[in-house]
């Protein structure tokens, strides 16, 4: 079994692994009504904590949940339960979810419930020098809702139950993880992680749309500013794609960090992509030298 951390902050206090349970009838177990983060320890430190609490404070306020903590409070829960975990690296996962004394959907009295807690292994992280293997990639058969019928850019443990069966058909597929398309046919974001690709000396990445802003392709997006390599932001079809011929492509994410695909396969064609670009290898060294950078 995986190691285990020995405890998680549970609504302001710090209690052993096993004790950190709920009740069956727990009103965001039923409702979906929760949202939740992930966050990288790089050097026992949390990786750009004040941008993921901040995001999860708009998820939250998407479900109508008042975490009734500061990001200040939450950032330094946060570092003490690295510390009493003893974690050099792992991963953190903050949630928040609405409790009641009823299951009355429109109860008023519904309560923020709150917990932090930290996983020592999750992801190897390439930064430990692990070389991951490219991904293949499918399309997946979900589409993102219409943007008036869910909040497709938070990060609500609702937006996860379809993200679970684009990952879990992609699976059984025999592929790593699949696209989602919107409404119009746009590229939006994988299961869990942003898109990228590299065609000549540039990176293009989705513009803001129906899916989640990564903090990790925020990121990446930052680096490629600062290192004089140009960005666009702009809308992708599959036919985009077909036409573009992109040199490389990548996902991004806390948990992924940055991998290359090799392919997209989808209605019996398949895009190859490079995975040694150079580009990409640049963007990776330079992600490396950020993390470790920002995390001392
Ligand atoms: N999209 C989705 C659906 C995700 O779950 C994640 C992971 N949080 C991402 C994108 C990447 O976001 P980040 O870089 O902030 O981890």
């Amino acid at each position: 079994m995986e190691k285990k951390a020995e405890y998680i902050w549970y609504n302001g206090n710090l209690v052993k692994w096993q004790e950190a349970n709920l009740h069956v009838l727990t009103y965001g177990l039923h409702y979906a009504t929760g949202a939740f983060e992930g966050i990288r320890i790089y050097n026992g430190k949390p990786f750009k904590a004040e941008e993921h609490y901040k995001r999860f404070r708009q998820s939250a306020a998407v479900c109508k949940i008042d975490i009734p903590y500061s990001d200040n409070e939450l950032i330094e829960a946060t570092i003490n339960l690295i510390h009493q975990n003893s974690l050099e690296s792992g991963y953190i996962r903050p949630i928040t979810w609405l409790n009641n004394q009823n299951l009355i959907l429109s109860s008023p009295h519904t309560y923020c419930e709150i917990a932090i807690a930290a996983w020592p292994s999750f992801y190897n992280s390439g930064i430990s020098g692990q070389k991951a293997d490219p991904l293949n990639l499918t399309i997946a058969h979900w589409k993102k809702a219409p943007k008036n019928s869910f909040p497709n850019s938070h990060k609500t443990t609702a937006s996860y139950m379809v993200h679970y069966l684009v990952k879990q058909s992609a699976v059984t597929d025999g592929f790593d993880d699949a696209l989602i398309l919107d409404q119009d046919n746009r590229i939006t974001e994988a299961s869990t992680s942003n898109f990228f690709i590299i065609k000549d000396n540039e990176i293009i990445t989705p513009k803001a749309g129906d899916f989640l802003l990564g903090i990790t392709r925020n990121t990446i997006i930052d680096i490629a500013n600062d290192n004089g390599i140009k960005v666009s932001q702009k809308q992708i079809t599959l036919q985009d794609l077909e036409k573009l011929k992109p040199d490389a492509a990548f996902l991004t994410g806390t948990a992924i960090e940055m991998r290359v695909i090799e392919s997209i396969s989808y209605s019996g064609k398949t895009i190859e992509f490079n995975t040694n670009n150079s580009l990409f290898n640049k963007l990776l060294h330079l992600f490396h030298g950020y993390v470790m950078q920002h995390s001392h």
